[in-house]
């Protein structure tokens, strides 16, 4: 265990190292090529916000999102992995999830309970492609929710906006801040996190306020927005106000899977 905490602390350091050389020398490249070594961190932000966009309005075909996706995962996972810190094989990123200490509960001030469901069997991962804007009918995520029956985005037992908490630490890849009502986007204001130690994706959606921006390291428990109603469902009345979390592995050859994080939200640490 005491290993396994030394990597990760060394990883952290290093990534921010990292990062910030990164975020200097992308003001100064113009456009990258999705195999290069020079690809910096900031630069795979880019790609995948302008992918994320272009999947979302369609302008895209999935076959070619696919492969986009796909060589944008591939390049950030070898600019992680040549760091030489991470963990490279599965038996010790299961060891560090298993440390009970891995994950943070996405909101604060609230616990398990709070989870969709009594068994977290609001996930449906069956028929999910993040390629095809046009399939519908997954919810390959669990929907955490809060107390606010008025539906204005404060908390009804204290009185304040609800903080959304990194549930590891990670890369802030994309997000979206212009959502409005009357937008048929079903994300709203969302946040895409890379995890380099899992080699995952967070995608914490429906957000009010998002207080990170893409290149940024964040770490597990940090707030990364405020809890709000965005999206075109989570909008309307008939929706309680909650956060919609969801987690992509990344398989092999870059593509992502849906993976349940129920468990993990069980032995995540809560913050008050
Ligand atoms: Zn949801």
């Amino acid at each position: 265990m005491k290993i396994d905490l030394l990597l990760f602390m060394r990883f952290v350091g290093l990534v921010v190292a990292v990062l910030a050389g990164s975020v200097n020398v992308a003001s100064s490249q113009i456009m990258a090529d999705y195999s290069s070594e020079d690809t910096t961190l900031y630069e795979y932000c880019s790609q995948y916000q302008i992918l994320y966009t272009k999947i979302r309005e369609q302008t895209i075909t999935p076959d070619s999102a696919r492969q986009e996706f796909s060589a944008i995962m591939r390049g950030l996972q070898n600019r992680f992995r040549s760091s030489e810190t991470i963990p490279s094989d599965s038996a010790q990123r299961d060891s560090l999830r298993r440390l009970g200490t891995y994950f943070s509960f996405p909101i604060r001030g609230y616990t398990t309970s709070a989870i969709g469901g009594s068994h977290g069997e609001g996930y449906r991962g069956n028929g999910f492609d993040l390629f095809d804007y046009a399939v519908r009918g997954s919810h390959p995520a669990q929907d955490i929710f809060v107390v606010d029956r008025n539906q204005d985005n404060i908390d009804d037992k204290t009185g304040q906006p609800v903080d959304i908490l990194a549930m590891s630490s990670g890369l802030v890849l994309a997000i979206e801040t212009d959502w409005h009502p009357g937008s048929e986007y079903r994300g709203g204001n969302w946040i895409w996190i890379y995890d380099p130690i899992l080699n995952g994706l967070f995608y914490y959606a429906h957000n009010n306020q998002v207080d990170v921006r893409p290149g940024q390291w964040v770490q597990a428990g940090q707030k990364i927005a405020e809890m709000g109603r965005s999206g075109y469902n989570a909008y309307k009345a008939r929706s309680p106000t909650h956060l919609h979390l969801m987690y992509l592995q990344i398989q092999p050859d870059g593509l992502p899977q849906p993976l349940n994080t129920y468990s993990w939200l069980l032995t995540a640490k809560l913050s008050k």
